[in-house]
């Protein structure tokens, strides 16, 4: 029963680090947040003790009655909370919540259609060198050039073209929000599944912001870690029908013992997503995203070459197109990290540069309205990244103001 930092002082030492690193800085990775205490303290339980192969009731394992409280409590939650017929709770992560939907419901070699990656899509939507593109064959869509909005007549086209069993919408780097009637549309014209991935906006979805795509979609996945503001993990929702098959190919098709810990510390979040003052949380979201838009489609920000991939955001999260900057997207990281503030470059649409350069970024609101930052300090916030973005900027007086927001929005006090 020795402390952590009494048996490995190491390892709590980079811990430590880390968390003064989140508290210095100001985080703007968009699939990033800063959990509850709540969530961390459930996950941090002896429930990561238990084996409890198999779902609440039927389990491979002794003992397991109290974590099927947990269990069912994340579940009737997150059904709740989304309106679904039924809930998957135990995916590790989003990657293998979609993988599990995908051997739960398809077969190799079977054709989707997901958003292209460089256009904003996931990895798990077809890419490559993904299990979803090496055994599935995946057929990407795109955004339009001239308004960068998801092009839903060539997803029409592309479908009655490919007769996909299964039509993917979601994504990691798009700010606008999706159209699922037509998705719906499209996919019953062709008679194919629809599957959304909600893993980014599925805090907006359960505050009310966003469209909730559980009505139009067959299954609908999400991670718990983005702006759900959870611990890290997956979650499938989807029709009672397909409900013993997504089970069967969670467990045993792709997984063992459940991270009951995990899905207490879920349990916690979905509580959390169901409350008024979340709701608040996830609009300060969205308006923060909306000012960092509006300040860097300000014309001094034209003018060092910066532009807003579709003109603005409806979401929370703006991608940044330095197309026409003298940075690339590398540098543009490089130089906001120099002053304090944490995003990832990312390529936007038809990108000249490689993937490892980009000539983006994504930046995010989430883990500062999570901080407690309101429109003031969106605003100010807005103006140190216009500036940042700048030829000729003061590095030394923007991170002073970063400074001054760092101390004015303590995180986690007390920890
Ligand atoms: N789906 C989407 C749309 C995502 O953006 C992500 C993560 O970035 C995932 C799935 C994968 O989630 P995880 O990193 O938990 O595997």
């Amino acid at each position: 029963d020795r402390t952590l930092a009494d048996f490995d002082p190491e390892v709590a030492a980079a811990v430590d680090s880390e968390l003064s690193r989140q508290r210095n800085t100001l985080e703007m990775i968009a699939s990033e947040n800063f959990a509850p205490r709540a969530v961390l303290e459930a996950q941090g339980t002896v429930l990561t003790n238990k084996y409890a192969e198999g779902y609440p009731g039927r389990r491979y394992y002794g003992g397991c009655e109290y974590v099927d409280v947990v269990e069912q409590l994340a579940i009737d939650r997150a059904k709740a909370l989304f309106g679904a017929e039924h809930a998957n709770v135990q995916p590790h992560s989003g990657a293998q919540a979609n993988t599990a939907v995908y051997f739960s419901l398809l077969k190799p070699g079977d054709t989707i259609l997901g958003l292209d990656l460089a256009h904003g899509g996931h990895l798990t939507h077809g890419m490559k060198i993904n299990y979803s593109g090496k055994i599935l064959n995946p057929v990407p869509y795109h955004v339009r050039d001239a308004d960068g909005l998801v092009d839903y007549d060539e997803v029409a086209k592309l479908a009655e073209e490919h007769r996909p069993a299964m039509i993917v919408a979601g994504w990691s780097a798009y700010p606008r929000q999706l159209d699922f009637a037509r998705f719906r549309e499209i996919a019953d014209s062709v008679g194919a599944l629809l599957m959304v991935d909600m893993a980014h906006f599925a805090g907006l979805v359960a505050a009310g912001l966003h469209p909730n795509p559980v009505p139009h979609a067959d299954v609908v996945t999400t991670t718990t870690h983005k702006t759900l503001g959870g611990p890290r993990g997956g979650l499938i929702l989807c029709k009672q029908e397909y409900a013993k098959k997504i089970n069967s190919a969670v467990f045993p098709g792709m997984q063992g013992g459940p991270l009951e810990h995990v899905i207490a510390a879920k349990a916690v979040a979905l509580k959390a997503a169901a409350s008024e003052e979340f709701a608040e949380r996830q609009r300060r979201t969205v308006a923060g995203a909306r000012l960092l838009s509006e300040r860097l489609t300000q014309a001094d920000a034209a003018a060092a070459g910066v532009k807003v991939a579709s003109g603005g955001t409806d979401v929370h999260l703006v991608l940044v197109d330095l197309v026409d900057s003298e940075l690339d997207g590398q540098q543009a990281e490089d130089r906001l990290d120099e002053i304090g503030i944490t995003v990832n470059r990312n390529a936007v649409p038809n990108d000249p540069r490689p993937p490892m350069v980009t000539s983006g970024l994504r930046i995010g609101t989430p883990a500062l309205a999570s901080r407690g930052f309101g429109d003031a300090d969106f605003t100010e916030v807005a103006d140190v990244i216009a500036e940042a973005l700048k030829p000729g900027y003061d590095s030394a007086a923007l991170r002073g103001r970063v400074e001054a927001l760092v101390r004015k929005h303590p995180l986690y006090p007390g920890l």
